[in-house]
């Protein structure tokens, strides 16, 4: 038994000894087929050689080096290749090793900003139910995801909330999806007139929901209100692109699809593709700016920002992207898993909703398809489906159906880029199995 302590105290899981392209092997030399990226990080598989490349080569020069005291050439030029191919408006980058620390780096930059700028009476975020946005105490407090708050919520922060674009469970009968995202954007508009819009430093949100909702999309326009509200109110946007950016919904962010800009972005996952551990926040020039003229620094900073090894891994990882056009094949693949969940699932009375952008891919499972039912919370199918499909041999990334009592349980795909139709027939196929086994032992 292993002495780490994992998620689960209980679970005993199986030690991987290798992974090569889109599977992992365990020591028992079972090989499990990577549908999920691990949680959406693999973007590139696994052992890619150009990116080990670039990663052996930065170890030989220097591994590391104090961001204090120095700079480095892969930091400098991952941060010019992140900037160009950002929104307009971002012209600066900091790197931080994970999602959590981006989300928190971005809470301090939005605040800095007001403190900077003579408004030091914004303190408050508005965020939205069922999101997550990490599990450091600040991510914590603004990601609305009651179960994992609830032990820690005396230590946390207030913040605003309002509910997600989650069209599936949400939007009413009758009502078009203008209306649907007008509805929302009122509410949204509600809650900053009840906190007082002077008081309130951000709206955060994540463009396509990962892990709480299952690659739950926006509906059409609703970013574009978003964005006009918070300029309205002098609010800055921050879009949380840790799970779904860098290339996952089939363009580097999901922002670009949306048609906004944010004022900061969290990215992690995908940026280091699994190889390095890094995340980073990109940054508006107008909130950059206002540090320089003011306090000159942003006060914030951790050991290993910009760290050599992770920005050579990164850096490998986007000219990659470049190189092979990943981007574009993400959007043709994604197009082939929309096709084979529709066609496998189809007539399955278990799936409610199949949905998300790109290899960026959400199931509902449900009771009852007609009338949305969630299956009881407590027969704990997410888990069981997780269970059958490693027994398959496919990761899936399964969550499960107590969140707030809103959503069923779903499953989230999130292939690697580099996967062929073949490897999303097998992953389609060994889902399959495994929810219809899932399914039918809650029955017997
Ligand atoms: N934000 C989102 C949308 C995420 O999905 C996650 C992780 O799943 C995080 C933030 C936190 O990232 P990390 O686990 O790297 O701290």
């Amino acid at each position: 038994m292993s002495k780490i302590i994992h998620r689960s105290l209980r679970g005993t899981l199986p030690f991987a000894v290798s992974a090569q392209g889109v599977y992992l092997t365990d020591r028992e030399g079972k090989q499990y087929i990577d549908g999920s990226g691990g949680a959406a990080v693999s973007c590139l598989g696994h052992g890619h050689p150009d990116v080990l490349a670039a990663m052996h080569a930065q170890i030989d020069k220097v591994a590391y080096a104090h961001t204090s005291f120095f700079t480095t050439d892969v930091a400098e030029e991952l941060a010019d290749t992140l900037i160009a191919k950002a929104p307009p408006g971002i012209g600066h980058v900091y790197f931080v090793s994970g999602g959590s620390e981006a989300i928190e780096a971005a809470l301090k930059m939005a605040r800095q900003y007001y403190v900077e700028t003579g408004e030091p009476e914004r303190s408050i975020f508005i965020a939205r139910r069922q999101s997550y946005h990490g599990n450091t105490l600040g991510a914590l407090a603004v990601g609305g995801n009651e179960w994992r708050r609830k032990q820690f919520a005396p230590i946390l922060i207030d913040v605003g909330r309002v509910s997600p674009c989650y069209e599936y469970r949400d939007r009413r009968d009758g009502e078009t999806p203008e209306q649907y995202s007008q509805r929302l954007g009122d509410e949204l508009e509600g809650e900053i007139q009840r906190i007082g819009p002077r008081k309130i430093i951000a709206f955060i949100a994540e463009p396509v929901v990962g892990a709480t909702l299952g690659a739950v999309t926006a509906t059409p326009g609703y970013f574009k209100r978003v964005r006009q509200i918070c300029d309205r109110y002098g609010i800055l946007f921050i879009a949380d692109e840790v799970m779904c950016g860098m290339g996952r919904t089939g363009s580097l962010h999901a922002v670009d699809q949306e048609g906004v800009r944010p004022d900061l972005m969290a990215i992690a996952k995908g940026l280091g593709g699994g190889y390095q551990p890094i995340g980073a926040v990109l940054a508006s020039s107008r909130i950059v700016e206002a540090f320089r003229k003011g306090t000159g620094m942003f006060q914030h900073g951790h050991t290993y920002i910009g760290h050599a090894t992770a920005c050579a891994a990164a850096l490998a990882v986007q000219k990659v992207f470049a190189r092979d056009k990943l981007i574009e094949q993400v959007q043709s693949l994604g197009a082939y898993l929309e096709k084979r969940l529709h066609e496998t699932f189809i007539n399955s009375p278990y799936v409610g909703d199949l949905r998300g952008r790109g290899l960026f891919r959400g199931v509902e499972l449900v009771a009852d398809r007609a009338t949305k039912k969630p299956f009881d919370p407590a027969l704990k199918l997410h888990a069981k489906v997780k269970s059958e499909a490693m027994n398959q041999g496919l990761l899936c990334y399964p969550m499960g159906g107590t969140i707030d009592g809103v959503t069923g349980d779903h499953v989230l795909l999130a292939p690697p880029f580099i996967c062929t139709e073949a490897q999303i027939d097998e992953i389609v196929d060994k889902l399959a199995r495994a929810i219809e086994t899932g399914t039918h032992a809650l029955k017997h």
